[in-house]
């Protein structure tokens, strides 16, 4: 029996996955270097020293970039444009009805947020 339930969903794009650092608030005109990635079906950030070495990212099946993003529940390649669902999705479709709606109203604070730092 597992009672521990999964609420990663609030807590995405806070620290870097590999350290915890928080990522700096980039200054007016400078690009920040985190890089998105996705861990289990997760939207993940990572710092720019960590990048290079973590592992246990989710890859691309074409191309087996690690610079994926996650978005409505799908996930695209950065690399090469694939798109796919996320094994969390799919998972919420076998019958985790209370996943797949934190997943959707994650999305929707995300659109009516507006802003994206990282576009
Ligand atoms: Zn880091
Ligand atoms: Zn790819």
């Amino acid at each position: 029996m597992r009672l521990s339930q999964p609420s990663k969903a609030g807590l995405i794009l806070v620290g870097c996955f590999a350290c915890g650092r928080r990522q700096d608030d980039p200054s007016h005109g400078q690009v920040s270097d985190w890089k998105r990635a996705v861990v289990d079906g997760e939207q993940v950030l990572i710092c720019p020293e960590c990048f290079p070495t973590v592992s246990g990212l989710d890859a691309c099946t074409t191309c087996s970039s690690t610079m994926l993003v996650k978005r409505l529940g799908e996930v695209s390649c950065r690399s090469c444009g694939a798109t796919w669902f996320s094994a969390q999705l799919a998972a919420s479709a076998r019958g985790d009805r209370s996943a797949l709606a934190d997943e959707v109203a994650a999305a929707i604070d995300r659109l009516l947020g507006g802003s994206s730092p990282l576009g």
